[in-house]
């Protein structure tokens, strides 16, 4: 019995495993065009898309099934004078991701800062990770408190981390409600962000949206 993951979660997998997985959807995709009353095999524009969207689907939730990205992580005591914490703000972050209420495309933005101790990340680390954690199915309100949640347990000794999330729900903008102006915004804060005003309205000024 294959190992069941919740949409959150990840589990990764060897490349043989992730291609028996393209071939099943490949084929599973083939029926769901046959219900829906397609002659997809002799329609030239259809003929491959069982295959498409296998490929599709996995590239959507990759994240679920890579490793995360390696992370880097430098020690600012061995530097000289005692190191002064200064916030460090990243953004915007693109991010590419599916609801996991309707498996309809969320395309957003991330903003993230954080204040550290003594160890800091590598730069260009902090949008690999952020990418990783949204290529799976999400629920924006969960994904928010989930960049919190990782990078605490990336750098433990961190005093304080922001997050900032707006993003476009293709559920509310191709269907439903129909409403393709609106965007969600969500936010998280942590540490001294949670007490301090000043650090929080400093974050939102650098976010500027
Ligand atoms: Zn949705």
């Amino acid at each position: 019995m294959e190992k069941l993951i919740k949409s959150w979660e990840n589990l990764p997998l060897p490349p043989e495993e992730l291609e028996r997985k393209r071939e099943k959807l490949r084929r599973l995709f083939e029926e769901v065009l046959t219900v829906l009353g397609y002659d997809w095999k002799n329609d030239p524009n259809m003929v491959d898309t069982p295959r498409r969207m296998a490929g599709m689907l996995l590239e959507l939730v990759e994240g679920n099934f890579s490793p995360m990205p390696p992370i880097t992580t430098f020690d600012l005591s061995a530097m000289d004078g005692a190191p002064v914490p200064v916030p460090v703000f990243v953004g915007p972050i693109e991010i590419k991701s599916l609801c996991s209420h309707h498996f309809l495309p969320v395309v957003g933005r991330v903003y993230f800062e954080y204040l550290p101790s003594e160890r800091v990340l590598g730069l260009s680390k902090i949008p690999r990770v952020i990418k990783w954690l949204a290529r799976r199915p999400m629920i924006q309100e969960l994904f928010t408190r989930q960049v919190i949640k990782t990078f605490k347990e990336l750098l433990p000794e961190t005093k304080g981390m922001a997050v900032y999330v707006k993003a476009k729900h293709m559920c509310m903008t191709v269907r439903g409600v129909n409403e393709s102006g609106a965007y969600m915004v969500t936010e998280a804060f942590d540490g001294l962000y949670e007490k301090d005003e000043n650090l929080r309205a400093n974050f939102l000024r650098k976010v500027g949206e």
